[in-house]
């Protein structure tokens, strides 16, 4: 194989590696949407609770969140603002 035609075939490769990649970044948007779990720790909302609350929807998350709280922190019910604070730290993974 001479210098030329290595070359040629080393274009094509990268070429396709990132066509590949193209791909792959596609899929993973597309499927990341669906899968993408929403994350609650309490440490983020301040304190040394090492609490993690983890739902498919935020709906699911802070149900969890509250009872977790009336439970563990006394919290009685979640007020609007307390629920901003919240949804604020809730993180997507
Ligand atoms: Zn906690």
């Amino acid at each position: 194989m001479n210098i030329r035609k290595s070359r040629t075939l080393i274009r094509l490769l990268t070429c396709d590696i990132c066509l590949i990649y193209l791909i792959l970044i596609i899929i993973f948007t597309i499927k990341g949407g669906e899968d993408l779990a929403k994350i609650f720790n309490c440490k983020d909302f301040g304190g040394s609770c090492n609490w993690k609350g983890r739902a498919e929807t935020l709906e699911e998350l802070l149900k969890k969140i509250s009872r977790h709280g009336a439970i563990k922190h006394n919290m009685k019910a979640m007020s609007d603002d307390m629920k901003l604070k919240i949804i604020s730290v809730i993180r997507e993974q």
